[in-house]
């Protein structure tokens, strides 16, 4: 019997300046999800059913940028997207355009469980969350004080956001560079603080592995903007050798179909799964794209990578290995 692993993300990005607080907190976030999804892993629950249980309380905490807490669009509104894969059958939903669904990466695991379909946007996925019965909220539920007061600034900077980048006076450091320097993304400034994405993978002791993302995207989106979360093969993926989530900048995400390209390495050029995790993130991300990923094999291994100044993060495996952190 292979051993069981797990990953949890909560976004890629990350201020070099950071307030320790913050850090502190999304740390203790991490790993009370990692030890929800530990418990869970170790009581014989299935590797999907894990990801989706853990991925669900990432949502319903504000912190980061899915489910309550999620980055807010142009309009001020949220649209927010998941995907889940189980990868023993390779089995897929997704969902789109959000906007009172509580969980939607449960909406997403509705799609690949009770509709014929993959992929539910927007009207339809509201429509059929409805006819699911599943919970749903006020839109006002997910809009918090500080995604309203980080609107306003990329607003003002003309800036679609993506992670953390105001340099805060006074706070401690982590090291890393004080001044990140500016970043483009589709030749539009990134540069103020915003709020990260969440994903979860893991591995069962049968050997199957199950990756969710779930995010409300990028600050000051346009409106009906899809970034990679909810595709799958770009922000998801999982199959028989391997589960990847991937956070940042989407675009980039999908031109270099990240999730799929980690299982494809393994599958084709027989990669380990930190291989494989290298050079995608290494070879992939054209054009100066930020990203990270979380990963799973059915060996039970875990791994991750990422090309920004940091990704918040836990893993941990049947093995006794359990680490969170944030920088490199
Ligand atoms: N990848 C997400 C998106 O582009 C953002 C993030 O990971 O923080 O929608």
């Amino acid at each position: 019997m292979a051993g069981w692993a797990i990953a949890v993300h909560g976004g890629a990005g990350v201020d070099p300046n950071l307030p320790k607080e913050r850090q502190e907190a999304a740390k203790k976030l991490l790993t009370r999800c990692l030890t929800i999804g530990i418990s869970a892993l170790r009581s014989s629950m299935s590797a999907i059913d894990v990801v989706e249980l853990v991925v669900r309380e990432l949502e319903t905490d504000p912190i980061f940028n899915s489910g309550r807490g999620s980055a807010l669009s142009e309009k001020g509104t949220v649209e927010m997207e998941a995907s889940i894969m189980d990868g023993a059958g390779r089995r897929c939903g997704a969902v789109s355009g959000v906007s009172t669904v509580k969980n939607p990466v449960s909406l997403a695991r509705l799609v690949m469980d009770k509709s014929p379909h993959s992929y539910l946007a927007f009207s339809g996925a509201e429509k059929f969350a409805k006819q699911q019965g599943v919970e749903m909220v006020d839109t006002e539920y997910f809009i918090t004080e500080d995604n309203l007061g980080m609107l306003k600034l990329a607003k003002e900077a003309n800036s679609i956001l993506f992670d953390y980048r105001i340099p805060t006076v006074g706070s401690e450091s982590c090291g890393a560079a004080a001044e990140a320097p500016p970043m483009i993304m589709n030749g539009l400034p990134i540069s103020v603080y915003a709020p990260e994405t969440v994903g979860c993978v893991a591995v069962d002791g049968e050997g199957r592995c199950a990756a969710a993302t779930s995010t409300g995207g990028l600050m000051n989106k346009m409106i009906g903007r899809i970034g990679d979360s909810p595709l799958i093969g770009a922000g998801t993926y999982a199959g028989e050798l391997c589960g990847v989530s991937c956070t940042g900048e989407g675009e980039a995400i999908i031109r270099g179909t990240l999730a799929r390209d980690v299982a494809a390495v393994m599958e084709y050029k027989g990669l380990s799964l930190q291989a494989a995790v290298d050079l995608v993130i290494g070879k992939r991300l054209d054009g100066g794209g930020k990203a990270g990923l979380i990963a799973v094999s059915s060996k039970g291994e875990v791994a991750w990578g990422f090309n920004t100044v940091g990704m918040f993060r836990g893993c941990a495996t049947g093995e006794g290995f359990m680490e969170v952190g944030i920088w490199d």
